[in-house]
């Protein structure tokens, strides 16, 4: 690693100043994907601002019927949650799903949208929620937020501060684990809203993006059955050593089908 110089401010102000002071400075939240590529040496930042001097940034609480989770909670904090547990369900169960003990005890939810690794869990649950990304300057609906492989619209000097949910019964989140990582080799969060059905798939290796066809299908009828016949084009996937374009492609279908068959168990 590069030398570099470390800063923890106390307000997001100073967290601002240095952003803009120093265009090759980033933001450290827990080091999960940070840190490794400054050991690859894909990242060299000549400035860290850490996010864990800010408590507000760690606040988790109701708003109106749904959810405030700030940027700096970690996966752990999520997982644990009662109010996220009976509010949102489906968001503690993705959270406890992330990686292994000490990556949901430092990965944080800001971290990981602001990443947008092709494989991560949190940008699915986002996208699939309908939920609202809150910055130090704007609100960015998650539809918008996401631009494809590890790309947001975030500014360079822009700081997610957290994320706005709908309270959220009829959704699930349902991944097929790469072993190693636990990351999503292929994961399919399925949301049912009073207007249609979203369904945001990751893993397949070309950014996180929502499954219109399936949304399409499900909106007019809430069973798996609905599903029958339609296919994610493995071109629209990309393969590797863990799993070919065609394998994923299909694991996309039997999630959707699984995540749909569960919710619809639940339903009186
Ligand atoms: C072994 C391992 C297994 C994992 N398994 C999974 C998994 O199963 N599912 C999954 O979804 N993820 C997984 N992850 C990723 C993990 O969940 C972290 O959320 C992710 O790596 C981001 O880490 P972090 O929150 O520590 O952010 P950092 O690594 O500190 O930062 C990541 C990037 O986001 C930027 N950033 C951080 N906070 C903010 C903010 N508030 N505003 C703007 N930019 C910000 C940083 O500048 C940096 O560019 C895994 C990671 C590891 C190492």
């Amino acid at each position: 690693m590069n030398g570099f110089e470390y800063r923890r401010p106390a307000r997001l102000g100073e967290v601002l100043d240095g952003l803009r002071g120093d265009a090759e400075a980033k933001l450290l939240a827990g080091g999960q994907s940070l840190l490794a590529a400054m050991k690859l040496r894909f990242a060299a930042p000549t400035l860290l601002i850490d996010l864990q001097g800010l408590p507000a940034l760690k606040e988790l609480r109701a708003e109106g019927t749904g959810l405030w989770i700030g940027a700096m909670c970690c996966h752990a904090s999520v997982a644990a949650s009662a109010l996220v547990r009976e509010r949102a369900p489906v968001l503690a169960a993705l959270a406890g799903g992330i990686g292994d003990q000490q990556v949901r005890n430092r990965g944080t939810l800001g971290g990981s949208i602001a990443n947008a690794d092709p494989a991560a869990c949190w940008p699915a649950g986002v996208l699939a929620l309908n939920a609202t990304v809150c910055t130090d300057r704007r609100e960015i609906a998650a539809d918008d937020f996401f631009t494809g492989l590890f790309g947001t619209a975030l500014e360079a000097d822009e700081v997610v501060c957290g994320v706005r949910f709908p309270a959220m019964a009829q959704a699930r989140y349902l991944k097929f684990e790469q072993p190693a990582s636990r990351f999503a080799l292929t994961g399919v969060a399925v949301a049912r809203h009073v207007d249609g059905v979203r369904v945001a798939v990751t893993g397949l290796g070309n950014g996180i993006w929502r499954w219109a066809a399936a949304e399409q299908a499900l909106s007019r009828r809430f069973e798996a059955a609905a599903l029958q016949g339609l296919a994610i084009d493995p071109a629209e996937a990309s393969g590797d050593i863990h799993a070919t374009a065609e394998y994923r492609a299909h694991l996309a279908g039997v999630l959707t089908r699984r995540a749909v068959q569960d919710i619809s168990s639940t339903l009186p």
